[in-house]
């Protein structure tokens, strides 16, 4: 594997790859990797091939975050992520540092203005456009052919296949189920920064939505799941909605395929998750 800490240490590495013409694949992720990242991995590479190239980028971006405690707590273990990628058969592994990415004067932001405006992006202001940019720098650093994203963070995967959309930008989007732990919590680099009071009880958010999502009415279906978050002590809600899965408004009625989705605090930690909701056609 080659570990690259700079735009042009990656392009270096990827240039014989370049001109033998192999399928690129990056995985973007911010470290402190798990099996949710690994499976996204594991679906690079059967995307790229036994002669394709896998890229994983490791950068904690600061931009996206919007609380500066979150982005000064987020977990980076970086011995332990680079025995992951070691073992897991990545290629290369681009991981910069700020002042590589952002030039201090930096002055060009990808806003997204319609699918980024609800859920978390009403209440993490900017973070759509940070997530934006830097997905839009690291496919053009990687020149990657196609780049793999996990279903977990469903309005980001919808965020970015717009962005690559409108702006044509020619790599080819894939998604990955979201991967979760034996007790239903999905998998998530701040679960380590849960208390063990807080882990114990964070797999309720899983279940209200999927027990709430079996009725039939949106009231219902929005209640159920507020009460069944709200049973806990430690849990505060930062939104929970019902949205159209295509267009990510909220819905009235249960007509097309929609999206129970919720961010819940347990401490300072903020967690998200969602599941589909699929209309009853008799
Ligand atoms: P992050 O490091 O949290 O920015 O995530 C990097 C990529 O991994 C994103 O595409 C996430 O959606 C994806 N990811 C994070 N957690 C999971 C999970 N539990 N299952 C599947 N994909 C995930």
């Amino acid at each position: 594997m080659k570990q690259v800490t700079t735009g042009a240490g990656l392009r270096l590495a990827l240039e014989e790859a370049n001109s033998l013409g192999r399928r690129r694949v990056l995985v973007p992720t911010m470290g402190a990797l798990h099996r949710g990242h690994l499976a996204l991995v594991k679906r690079a590479r059967e995307e790229a091939g036994p002669d394709g190239i896998v890229v994983v980028s490791l950068f904690v971006n600061p931009i996206q975050f919007d609380r500066g405690a979150d982005l000064d707590a987020y977990p980076r273990p970086l011995e332990s992520d680079l025995a992951h990628c070691q073992a897991a058969g990545v290629d290369v592994l681009f991981a910069p540092d700020v002042a590589e990415m952002y030039h201090p004067d930096r002055s060009v932001t990808v806003s997204e203005t319609c699918l980024s405006r609800g859920l978390c992006g009403a209440t993490r202001p900017g973070h759509f456009d940070g997530v934006c940019t830097v997905v839009l720098k690291l496919f053009l650093l990687s020149a990657c052919h196609a780049a793999v994203f996990g279903e977990k963070d469903f309005q980001q995967l919808a965020v970015i296949r717009r962005m690559v959309r409108d702006l044509d930008v020619p790599v080819e989007i894939l998604a990955f189920p979201t991967v979760r732990e034996p007790d239903g919590l999905a998998m998530s680099s701040r679960n380590v920064r849960l208390t063990p009071d807080h882990r114990a009880d964070a797999p309720r958010i899983h279940r209200a939505l999927m027990q709430s999502a079996r009725l039939t009415d949106v009231a219902a279906i929005l209640d159920a799941a507020r009460k069944e978050i709200t049973a806990s002590t430690f849990a505060r809600i930062d939104y929970l909605e019902l949205v159209d899965a295509g267009t990510l408004q909220p819905i009235t009625s249960l007509s097309h395929p929609a999206l129970l989705a919720a961010a819940v605090f347990y401490g300072d930690v903020r967690l998200i998750d969602h599941v589909l909701v699929l209309p009853i056609i008799c």
